[in-house]
């Protein structure tokens, strides 16, 4: 067995550990090299369970929490995704392979700008990168069948809840950022908003306005 593999893997060892068990997310994470979306040094630890530094002060996550939210959120093959914190654009390329649509959102326009780098090298090309505030949604293509927030909120943002169509799910942390959050996962019924919380989890903040890079 050659390196790659053996490192691979543990990595899918790992992340089933965590509780990451639905094979669709397992097999997605398996195809899609975490090391493409990070720079320098940081490659050499792309398979390891920690989050890492990417550039504008930002993080790339923890790869059992990205496994972990995405098998929360339940995509189905024909969904229109929302992910707003684009970051390295990992959980987006995650979440490409599993549905038809991806739309990402950063408020860095390095951030979507690099990312859109890596899925074209990666020939990825159902993502479409947005810079702009994610806070504030996209509503010319809603609704949205799921939603997927990257960064802390301190309530489920309104206005992300009025773009998910009946039936959709969105996941997201919730609290304050120096403290711990909760990932929570909103289900739109007919009737109303069902909440159920999964974990404790730790993100960047979501922060209003468009950044300055
Ligand atoms: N999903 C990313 C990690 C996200 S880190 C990955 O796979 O790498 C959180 C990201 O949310 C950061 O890049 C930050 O710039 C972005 N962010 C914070 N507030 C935002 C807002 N209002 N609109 C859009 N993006 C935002």
């Amino acid at each position: 067995m050659n390196i790659a593999a053996d490192i691979k893997m543990q990595f899918l060892f790992q992340l089933r550990a965590q509780g990451v068990t639905d094979s669709r997310v397992l097999t997605a994470m398996e195809h899609v090299d975490r090391g493409a979306f990070l720079t320098g040094l940081f490659q050499k630890r792309a398979y390891d369970d920690v989050p890492l530094a990417i550039a504008c002060g930002q993080t790339i996550s923890q790869p059992s929490i990205v496994g972990l939210m995405t098998q929360a959120l339940d995509v189905q093959p024909r969904d229109k995704v929302l992910e707003i914190g684009t970051g390295s654009g990992y959980q987006a390329a995650i979440l490409a392979r599993l549905a038809r649509r991806v739309y990402t959102v950063d408020r860095y326009k390095r951030l979507t700008r690099d990312a859109e780098t890596t899925f074209n090298a990666l020939n990825i090309n159902n993502i479409t990168a947005i810079t702009a505030d994610g806070s504030l949604g996209l509503p010319d293509q809603s609704p949205f069948d799921r939603i997927l927030v990257t960064a802390a909120a301190e309530d489920p943002p309104s206005t992300l809840l009025a773009q998910l169509r009946i039936g959709g799910i969105m996941v997201l942390p919730v609290g304050q950022s120096d403290t711990v959050q909760r990932l929570i996962r909103v289900t739109k019924t007919q009737t109303g908003l069902d909440y159920e919380e999964l974990r404790t989890v730790r993100f960047v903040p979501l922060v209003e306005g468009v950044g300055q890079d």
